[in-house]
């Protein structure tokens, strides 16, 4: 399997409670190098278009909030397999259902507040670097 990226966002639950070191901690451990990251506050416009795919779901007008809430890191990891990869260390959307041993067990409030955002797919992932990303910023 050839080295990959995937798009990660340390969520504003996270920034807020100052423990982006604490979960950067899990992505090195479990063998991701962080290959770009940058603190960012976003813009509604922003959270709106990132997250359209779930525009027609109840809680997107929420979540949108909850995105502009506070500041935001966003991150380039690269490693074997990536996009799974983080997946696995993030653990399960809500963080009441996540592993031991997972970012969200260990750090997600509640199902909105889960602390980080993970690209599902290569496809996805590119798109999403490309949105945060130009590809001089990004140095694995
Ligand atoms: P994931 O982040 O695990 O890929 P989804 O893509 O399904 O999960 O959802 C995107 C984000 O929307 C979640 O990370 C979470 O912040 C929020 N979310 C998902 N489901 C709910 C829900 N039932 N109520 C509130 N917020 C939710
Ligand atoms: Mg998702």
């Amino acid at each position: 399997m050839a080295v990959e990226r995937t798009l990660s966002i340390i969520k504003p639950d996270a920034t807020e409670r100052n423990i982006t070191g604490k979960i950067n901690n899990f992505f090195e451990e479990g063998g991701l190098r962080i290959a770009a990251q940058k603190r960012i506050h976003l813009t509604m416009g922003q959270a709106q278009q990132f997250y359209s795919v779930h525009k027609e779901r109840p809680f997107f007008g929420e979540l949108c909030d909850y995105m502009v809430s506070g500041p935001v890191v966003v991150q380039v990891l690269e490693g074997e397999n990536a996009v799974v990869r983080n997946r696995e260390i993030m653990g399960a959307t809500n963080p009441a259902q996540a592993e031991e041993g997972t970012v969200r067990k260990a750090h997600g409030v509640d199902v909105q507040a889960n602390s980080v955002h993970g690209s599902d797919s290569p496809e996805n992932a590119a798109i999403e670097i490309a949105f945060f990303f130009s590809g001089t910023e990004i140095v694995g």
